[in-house]
């Protein structure tokens, strides 16, 4: 009977394993086409100055449209695009559809001065920075208007390929922002020494800063360190008044999250941002 059960048992993980096989092996077709047929999509989600109105930078995010599945969250994809190393040719394609887009809008006369883009470290490669570089000039793209998010891992792994092509890019003007930041394990002896300019206060310490004295902490002691070093410090997940108003009073300077918008598509940036913008310097 036991014996019994045992082998139902590992026929049915046997199908569970086939299962999800499958779904891999079919979701990584999927994205294989996705990517030569440009089937993916962007939404931008603005970021502020504490109390404007008008947004002066904006984070590209990447969505993909799925025909069965719907809109698919990077959260699903990315590491599938990561582990097929598709995610360096994906990459591209998003870096220069952000940039295209980021153009359009200044042509239209919004003020935008910064447009970050998310980058995976597996895209970071030896050839990295001399294709962002290729990208940027054949859109006559000003490098100092794009911002790279990575993460506070990258920045500390430290390769000397990685901090080749990063010092390269910022020679170039490009500017780099941590992502998520104080989720990694940065020591704050080596953010110092960090190409970065701009640290991402993690959303998890957004969410509850009225009510955990830690998250509350962390996120004190982030713009604090920030400040002294020069630092631009962008919270991440903002969602209401209360949040904004103990962030403003930390001396955080820019915000981005819910509150004020959801990411939306380049059209509805443009409707929302764009039409009423012919605004003073
Ligand atoms: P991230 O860069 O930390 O982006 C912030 C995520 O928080 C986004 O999720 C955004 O939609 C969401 N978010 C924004 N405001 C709020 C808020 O007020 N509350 C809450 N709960 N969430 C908020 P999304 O768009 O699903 O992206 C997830 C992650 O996927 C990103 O985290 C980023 O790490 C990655 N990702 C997105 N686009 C790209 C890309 O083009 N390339 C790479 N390599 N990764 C990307
Ligand atoms: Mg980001
Ligand atoms: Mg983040
Ligand atoms: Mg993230």
């Amino acid at each position: 009977k036991a014996k019994e059960l045992g082998r139902n048992r590992s026929c049915y993980y046997q199908r569970e394993l086939t299962d999800s096989i499958h779904s891999r092996m079919s979701l990584e077709q999927d994205l294989r086409s996705a990517l030569e047929q440009h089937s993916f999509t962007l939404y931008y989600q603005p970021q502020f100055r504490v109390g404007d109105s008008i947004p002066k930078r904006v984070e590209a995010l990447l969505r993909w449209p799925h025909p069965v599945r719907g809109l698919i969250s990077p959260h699903d994809f990315i590491p599938l695009a990561e582990t097929s190393g598709m995610i360096v040719e994906l990459g591209y394609w998003v870096l220069r559809s952000a940039c295209q887009q980021f153009l359009f809008w200044r042509q239209q006369g919004l003020k935008l001065e910064k447009i970050s883009v998310n980058v995976s470290p597996i895209q970071i490669n030896s050839s990295f920075a001399s294709t962002v570089a290729d990208i940027l000039q054949h859109l006559d793209f000003d490098p100092r208007w794009l911002e790279l998010e990575v993460t506070e891992s990258l920045m500390m792994s430290g390769t000397t390929e990685v901090s080749q092509q990063i010092s390269e890019l910022r020679a170039m003007g490009v500017d780099f922002a941590i992502d998520d930041f104080g989720t990694g394990y940065s020591s704050l002896s080596k953010i110092k020494s960090m190409p970065v300019t701009v640290l991402k206060i993690d959303q998890s310490f957004v969410r509850d800063i009225n009510d955990d004295i830690n998250d509350y902490e962390i996120a004190r002691a982030i713009v604090l360190m920030a400040k002294s070093l020069g630092l631009i410090v962008v919270a991440e997940g903002v969602e209401t008044k209360e949040q904004e108003g103990t962030l403003h009073r930390l001396g955080c300077e820019w915000v981005q999250g819910y509150y004020y918008a959801m990411p939306m598509d380049g059209e509805e940036f443009y409707q929302r941002y764009c039409t009423e913008a012919v605004q003073p310097d």
